[in-house]
């Protein structure tokens, strides 16, 4: 089969042709129907071997952790789905069995390092092949109507931002206002889950006029470029109160600077981006009572839910589709910030 992998530290992903898998135990293979591309790719594909061993990722790696397949074929032990199923990926896998699995976030599994589980496309082989071995039947959710194109996205790009976003919902009341920074995959999907989930004012913040229009249409009632006059609009907008809650899905140091000078008291500071950036806390840093959260993915009970808004029209997700002969110009059109919304590539 065919899949986009990353072989070489610094040389860009290519196409291979590579064995389809076989499942074994309680696998499931999935024939790939759509597989979106995350700013986390070009992450781990910017890091020196050290750090890519430390994350427990090998080369060569399938990229790909946002998918949408249909079952192709299940091991002797699968159980739960049958073949033609078309599901998306729950991508954080855990080992479904430590008590942080039992909530359904086995993102944040107690025991993943120490058995060398990894989500794929980040450790284990990913979406952007014709085929994906799923390690278990308990990581794939129904669409249940929903096109693949627009399913692989809310996987991690609406799944990420909702788990972000939901334990904030009680502190955007009425009259507060949220900032999204970096309107992108992730980005477009945080204003409309803003939007749809709460009453609050959304702000957000980029680089270009492109990208501001583009946060209008998504439904943020203001957006400002991404520099220090972001304050004092912020400040102007909200009448001097300051934002409630800032989404930082840049995670860079200037926005992480940006983010802490935009707060008012008891608010939050959520890093969602994987930048170099960091939120000093301490009493004289930040305004009282400020939270800093730097979230990961999200739980398989958030992605049901995050289907669902899908279904129900809450959401929609701006995407560009790719064949998978093409995937590799997906990142240098991420690199040059040209993409709207998410890339998804369709094998
Ligand atoms: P993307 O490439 O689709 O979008 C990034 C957006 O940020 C673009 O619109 C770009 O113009 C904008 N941007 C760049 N520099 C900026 C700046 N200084 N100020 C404001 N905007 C700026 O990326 P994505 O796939 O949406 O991912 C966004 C970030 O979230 C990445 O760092 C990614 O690694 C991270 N991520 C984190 C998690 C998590 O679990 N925490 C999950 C998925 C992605
Ligand atoms: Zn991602
Ligand atoms: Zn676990």
């Amino acid at each position: 089969m065919k899949a986009l992998r990353y072989s070489t530290v610094g040389q860009p992903p290519t196409i291979e042709n590579i064995p389809v898998p076989e499942p074994v135990g309680g696998q499931v293979l999935l024939k790939v129907l759509a597989a979106g591309a995350c700013h986390s790719d070009e992450f781990v594909m910017s890091q020196p071997v050290e750090v890519l061993g430390a994350l427990g990722i090998g080369l060569p790696l399938t990229l790909g952790h946002e998918g949408v397949g249909e079952v192709a074929a299940l091991g002797p032990a699968a159980t739960g789905v049958e073949i033609g199923d078309q599901l998306a990926v729950f991508g954080g896998w855990g080992c479904g069995r430590c008590h942080t699995c039992a909530t359904g976030a086995e993102q944040y599994c107690e025991r993943a390092a120490t058995l060398g589980i990894r989500p794929p496309g980040l450790g284990n082989q990913g979406s952007m092949a014709e085929y994906l071995l799923v390690d278990d039947a308990r990581h794939l959710v129904p669409l249940d109507g929903l096109d693949p194109v627009i399913a692989a996205p809310l996987t991690d790009a609406a799944l990420t931002p909702y788990h972000a976003i939901k334990p904030v919902l009680p502190k955007l009341v009425p009259g507060s206002t949220a900032v999204v920074i970096g309107v992108g995959g992730l980005g477009h999907l945080a204003i409309q889950l803003l939007r749809a989930l709460s009453d609050c004012q959304v702000v957000a913040l980029d680089i270009g006029a492109d990208k501001l229009a583009f946060a209008k249409e998504m439904g943020a009632h203001h957006a400002f470029t991404s520099d220090d006059s972001a304050i004092e609009a912020v400040r102007e907008v909200t009448g001097g109160k300051m934002a409630t809650a800032v989404f930082d899905i840049v995670g860079i140091q200037p926005t992480c600077t940006l983010a802490s000078r935009m707060v008012h008291f008891q608010s939050e500071i959520v890093v969602v981006g994987v930048g170099d950036g960091a939120v000093p806390v301490g009493f004289f840093t930040l305004p009282y009572n400020t939270v800093v959260r730097a979230p990961y993915w999200g739980t398989i009970p958030e992605l049901h839910e995050v289907l669902a808004l899908a279904r129900s029209g809450t959401i929609s997700v701006e995407t560009e589709t790719f064949a998978l002969d093409d995937a590799a110009t997906v990142y240098e059109r991420m690199h040059a910030r040209t993409l709207r919304g998410r890339a998804v590539v369709v094998p």
